[in-house]
């Protein structure tokens, strides 16, 4: 399934990220500050999940938080 680019390059390298670490995109439909959601490996209601704006303030400051998700997911451990 083919993935939209962000058009920001830190915020789709972070996007990038995510998925390296079996991360899942789910495209966002009504919300125009959301643009899409990642959600981890864990597939159960106690997965980690993270929105992902389409134009943030300070986009390396959202790509951070976003690779911070990532790193602080749990449902992964052991994969490395
Ligand atoms: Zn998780």
């Amino acid at each position: 399934m083919k993935r939209k680019k962000h058009h920001n390059k830190e915020i789709e390298k972070a996007i990038k990220y995510a998925e390296s670490k079996d991360w899942r995109f789910k495209r966002v439909g009504k919300s125009s500050h959301t643009w899409g959601r990642l959600y981890c490996a864990e597939e159960s209601r106690d997965g980690c999940k993270i929105s992902i704006w389409s134009t943030p303030r300070v986009p390396e400051d959202h790509a951070n938080q976003i690779k911070k998700a990532v790193n602080r997911c749990p449902h992964n451990g052991g994969l490395e």
